[in-house]
């Protein structure tokens, strides 16, 4: 039998986005960070406050993967996108909208679904 070996400060966060209380890392300068960290990485601080993430992001940035990695094999072709929610940007799958009619600049607010492959947990984003 195989033991899942829990990366922790990562599943904590995914755990938190599942509850629907996402949340980041802020430092005392106000830079923005994704847990797990124990510093900040843009000036060493490491006075971290948990700060409530916003329900809705803008995508920045998208790629369609027709050619997947083994773990997203049964996925393809699906969105991979990158979100701006102010402090702190988050990278997942879009999973309502279609790859062709996809654009940079929608809003789309974060969750947590599973792989069609494995069933591994992953951040996804639906259209607001
Ligand atoms: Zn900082």
């Amino acid at each position: 039998m195989t033991e899942r070996v829990r990366d922790a400060g990562y599943d904590d966060f995914v755990d938190s986005l599942e509850d629907g209380a996402g949340y980041y890392l802020q430092c005392a300068e106000g830079h923005g960070s994704l847990p797990p960290r124990r510093v900040c990485p843009h000036c060493g601080d490491r006075d971290l406050t948990e700060r409530a993430l916003p329900e809705t992001g803008e995508v920045v940035a998208h790629t369609v993967v027709h050619v997947p990695t083994p773990r997203f094999i049964d996925d393809a072709p699906y969105i991979t996108a990158v979100v701006d929610f102010g402090e702190v940007q988050l990278t997942g799958q879009v999973v309502d909208v279609e790859p062709d009619s996809m654009t940079d600049g929608i809003s789309v607010s974060p969750s947590v679904s599973r792989t069609e492959t494995n069933d591994d947990r992953l951040i996804v984003f639906e259209s607001r």
